[in-house]
This record gives C-alpha cells, structure tokens and sequence, in this order.
C-alpha cells in the first residue's frame, strides 16, 4: 500500500518537476538565446556604425582610394627615420649593412616617450632625483626568456651594453628591480584608508561588509575574481601560441576588448610577471644607441621638424621637407620610415596617392590620455611608519617602498619609486604624486604646472598627513607635471589605444608600406603602449626594406641574430596587412 502510495506520489510529481525543469531550462535558454542574439547585433551594427561613420565623412576619399602596394628599388636604402623605433631601427639597419641613414628628431634628445626629467644637472646624481615622465616599467617572466614577451627589450639591452664594453662603459645600462605592488601601499576610497592588503582586497570583502567601506551592497562578494575568471580562457590560448589566441580574439572581439585583453595579459592577474626599470632613468636606454649612431656615421639631426613627405616627379622616392630650427629644409631619399605618432602626422602634408586606409588610419587612431605629476620633497616621508612622522595612522602603520597607493581621489595612482631601496631612508626624494590615464588626466589639462603641484599635494596630504606639506619643496624647478596629450611631439594622447574596430580595420593598413614610405612605432604593434611594440615594430620595417629591396639574404641572416631570437611580430594575425 505504502509503496503504491510513493509510486503514485512519484508518479504525480516527477511531471511537476519535469514541467518545472523544462519551463526553467526554456526560460534560461531564451534568455542566453536574446543574450547572443543581442551580442551579435550589437557586433554587426558596431560594425555598421564604425564603417558608416566614415562614410558619411568621406566619401570623396572612395574614388581616390587605391591600394599602392610597395615597390622594389634596388638603389641603396638611406631612410629617415623619426624615439625608440627609430633608434632600433637604426641598429637593425646597421646590423644589414645599409650605410646612409638620417635621422631626424623634433626634439634635442632622443628618446621620445622614454625621457627621464631630472631635477639635477648630473644624470649620475647618487640621490636618484629624477622622474619617468614616460615610460617607467618592463615586464619579464623570471627565468623564462621564451614566455617573456618582452624579452627583446632585454635583450637589446644586453646587446647594447655589449657593443658600448669598451669604448663607451659610461653609457651601461644597469636593470634594477622595479616594486609594482607593495601590501603597504595604501588604499583610499570613500574616505576610508588601510594597506592595500587589508582593504577591499578579495578576502578583506569576505570578512567585512563591503558597505561598511561606502560601496554600495550590490557588489558580490567575489567580484575581485570575476575580471580574472573572465579572462583567463583567452590567456591560455595566448601562453600557447600568442599569433593564434591573437588571432582568435581579433575574430570573436575586436570591439575594444582585445586591448583590454592585450593590456590584462601584459599586468597577468596571476602575478607571475616581475618587474624592472633602468638604474638612474630610462632615459639610458635611449642614450646608449648613441655611439653606435656616431661609430656607423649616421646622421642624427636634433631639432628637426618633419611636416611634408611627398614623391619625386618620376615616382621613384621620396622627399622630406622639415625645418630645422624654424629653417626650411628638405632633402630627397629612397626610403622613408615614419615612426613618429600620429596625431603629429596627422598635420603633415602627406602623398595624396597614399591609401584611403592609410589616410583613415592616420585620421582616426584613437590615443589614450595619460598624465604625472611629480612632487619633490626634502624627506621621503612615505618610507617611515606614520607612527614616526605623524601621518594619519594605518592598521599596519608600515613605510611604503616601491609599489603604489590607489585612490579615488583626483591624483589616482600615487607611485612611489623603486630606485630609492637601499639608500637611506633620510633622504629627499621624488614622488609620483598622481598617474592618471583617460579622463582622470584630462580633468588636470586645463591647470597650469604650479596649479597642479599644488592639487596634488592636497591629495597627499589627505593619504599620508600634513607631513608631506611641511616637506614639500615648492617651485618650478623642483616639480614637474606633464600631460601627454598636450606634448606637441606625440599630440592628442600618451600612446595608441585602439578603440572599436580599430585593430581589425586599421592595424593592417598603419603597418603597410606604400609608396616607399614604411610605418613602425609603438601604435603599428599589437604591443602598442610599450617600448616592445615600437622595437617590434622596427624588425618589421627593416624586414620590409631588406625584402623589397631584394636583400632577402640579408634578412635572414639578421633574424637569425641572438638579439632576435625572441622577436614574434606576430605577422600572421594580419595576414596579407
Ligand atoms: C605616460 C607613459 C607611460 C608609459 N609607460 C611605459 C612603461 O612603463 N613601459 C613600456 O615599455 N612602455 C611604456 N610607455 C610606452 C613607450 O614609452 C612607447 O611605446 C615608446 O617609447 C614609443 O616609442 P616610439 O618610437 O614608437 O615613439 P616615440 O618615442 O614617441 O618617438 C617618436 C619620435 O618622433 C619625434 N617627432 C614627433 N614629431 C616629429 C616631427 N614632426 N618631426 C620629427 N620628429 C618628430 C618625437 O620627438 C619622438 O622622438 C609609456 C608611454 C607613456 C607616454
């Protein structure tokens, strides 16, 4: 009886359940049905929008478009090349044995996006009283050269310390450790502050109401992991061949997200990057490609400002127009290589005959804001135990070296620098008191210099107490703020950034050469934003003038160099570019 009772109660409600089930499954299934449905419309007519857009502004430009693939010229190559790409450049080219090149450079330095601001006359200064108004970091995966992406940088600097041994010791380039992150570092949002690894930390949420640090409570308690949950499928298919996962996101997300991607994978949220900068500045990376540049008699002409490049009558080369010191100049060459970013370009006078993709390419690439300001101080307070300096007290009460504070105050990132690790902490020294990127730093532009020295230190002051005023030293000459996407020499942004569509349909036709003219620099690289992309970017050009020029051999030989073993331009993920 009771079995027949369970039988018929099973029997009654298993088809409830199965019912139940079914209408769940086929709620769930038109939802995630819409989801993709709406990720595809959303792709198609992200699509639609970015090509149209440039429609309804060019169309004229259609009629003129033509894709002028690149010639052969068997004449002797003597390219003028424009920071780091070029300097690269130039090493590569010296390494093929092409003789004449010319280098022309707005600014009198090299270097470019890498300039090191030093607050004393004597680069060598044992007080390290400088800041990286550029590049800072280089990432590197400990004892794996071949999982390093970035290992050409280092081992340019090996290659370069090699070649300056003897006759130029004084330009060596000595890698110290660079802290990226440091527990210490403080945390400083919705007015309250703690080390970084007790606040807002992934554990930390779990043993602290989250509203209880001012977020609202419709943050899951595992949101920290999400970001890296999310990304870690297109990681591993990057860790095992970096051309095809490249390939295989620029397929399925080339709406803004593979440079999230790029960017994450270059941080790796699994820590397994370490980190180091250059003893004394970057700046010595730059300035140690100059003997070279003088042992080769290459001409390297400092202020010098390109503003035309057009071809010869017989179409055969190209002619350079720049005025040096104000003085117009020009001079005509047979191959060009333009590594100078394109916000500058975008104002030269360039060949009408060159693409319609090219000219969009130039128009339109997108470039990130990025801003620093550096205060100077007579004492690095932040080194101390607040106890000591009676700054505002944390849980940890622990000086800070190296690492950084993150804040939703305007100054954002608060960077303090690894080179003074081992000096005596009752030194001064320089603090990147703000780094700011996208708005953040466009909400400094309209200040001048004093005027954000002075907003930075307000938000000093508010991290670390009134200890940081009482040190602060005042003045011009003592500080330095510098907001990239004003700096005539990169214009409208710090480094490329591609936007929407921007890898999939302007990369191939930036990286193009057309009409003897080649293209490197950071934003002509999927390593964009970093000094790998713009050495990338010049293996590529050289390969380009040494293959067009029927040099093939010479190409080989090169790529076969202990200095590019680690060279992956990833060519393959923009076939036929
Ligand atoms: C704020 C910031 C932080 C960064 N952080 C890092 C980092 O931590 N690690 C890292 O690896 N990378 C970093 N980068 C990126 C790195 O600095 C760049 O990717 C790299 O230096 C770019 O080199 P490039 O040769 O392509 O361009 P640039 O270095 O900009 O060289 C272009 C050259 O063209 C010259 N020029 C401009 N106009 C003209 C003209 N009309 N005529 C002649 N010459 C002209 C300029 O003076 C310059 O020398 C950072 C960049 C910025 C801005």
């Amino acid at each position: 009886m009771l079995k027949l009772r369970l039988i018929i109660i099973i029997a009654l409600v298993l088809p409830i359940i199965a019912q139940k089930i079914k209408t769940q499954v086929g709620q769930w299934w038109q939802k995630r049905s819409e989801q993709l449905e709406h990720l595809r419309l959303f792709k198609i007519l992200e699509k639609k929008i970015f090509i149209i857009k440039d429609y309804v502004f060019d169309i004229l430009d259609l009629f003129y478009s033509e894709i002028t693939g690149p010639r052969i010229v068997s004449a002797t190559t003597n390219p003028p090349i424009s920071g780091l790409a070029r300097l690269f450049t130039a090493l590569l080219l010296k390494e093929a044995g092409i003789k004449d090149v010319t280098i022309l450079e707005y600014q009198d330095r090299v270097g470019g996006r890498v300039h090191t601001h030093y607050f004393t006359d004597d680069p060598n200064d044992e007080r390290r009283l400088y800041g990286e108004l550029g590049a800072m970091r280089l990432p590197y995966i400990d004892g794996r050269p071949d999982l390093s992406v970035h290992q050409l940088v280092f081992d340019t600097i090996d290659y370069l310390n090699e070649y300056n041994k003897e006759d130029d010791p004084d330009k060596e380039i000595k890698t110290i450790p660079f802290i990226f992150s440091n527990p210490n570092g403080l945390y400083y949002f919705n007015n309250k502050k703690d080390p970084y690894d007790k606040m807002i930390t992934k554990n930390y949420s779990k043993t602290v109401n989250i509203t209880k640090l001012g977020y609202p409570d419709s943050i899951p308690d595992d949101y920290a992991s999400f970001y890296n949950e999310a990304l870690a499928p297109f990681f591993k298919e990057l860790d095992i061949d970096f051309t095809k996962g490249l390939k295989a996101l620029k397929r399925q997300f080339d709406y803004g997200f593979v440079d999230l991607a790029m960017e994450a994978y270059t941080f790796d949220p699994n820590f397994n990057t370490s980190w180091k900068t250059i003893d004394k500045g970057m700046q010595r990376l730059p300035n140690a490609f100059l003997p070279l540049i003088k042992k080769e008699n290459y001409t390297l002409k400092y202020n010098c400002e390109v503003y035309k490049l057009e071809k010869t009558e017989d179409g055969q080369n190209v002619r350079v127009h720049w005025k040096n010191n104000g003085k117009k100049e020009s001079d005509i060459f047979d191959r060009v290589v333009v590594t100078t970013p394109l916000g500058c370009v975008r104002h030269w006078d360039i060949p009408s005959t060159l693409s319609y993709q090219k000219q969009r390419a130039i128009r339109e690439l997108s470039y990130l804001n990025a801003g620093k300001i550096f205060l100077q101080f007579k004492n690095r307070f932040w080194e101390k135990s607040p106890l000591e300096t009676g700054g505002l007290q944390t849980t940890s009460n622990v000086g800070i070296v190296g690492g950084t504070s993150s804040t939703d105050l305007p100054v954002r990132t608060v960077v303090y620098p690894s080179y003074y690790q081992g000096l005596p902490t009752n030194g001064s020294g320089v603090l990147l008191a703000s780094y700011t990127w996208n708005d953040d730093a466009a909400r400094y532009a309209p200040y001048t210099e004093e005027e954000r020295f002075e907003l930075a230190l307000k938000d000093i002051v508010t991290l670390h107490g009134e200890i940081a005023r009482k040190e602060w030293i005042p003045g011009k000459e003592n500080n330095k703020a510098h907001y990239w996407t004003n700096d005539k020499t990169v214009v409208g942004g710090a480094y490329a950034k591609y936007g929407a569509g921007q890898l999939e349909f302007l990369m191939g036709a930036m990286m193009r050469s057309e009409d003897y003219i080649h293209w490197a620099g950071e934003h002509t690289d999927i390593h964009n934003a970093w000094i790998l992309g713009a050495f990338n970017s010049g293996v590529r050009v050289v390969k380009e003038i040494l293959q067009e020029n029927l040099m093939n051999d010479k190409w080989l030989k090169l790529k076969n160099m202990r200095l590019l073993k680690y060279w992956n331009g990833n060519l393959d993920a923009y076939a036929g570019y």
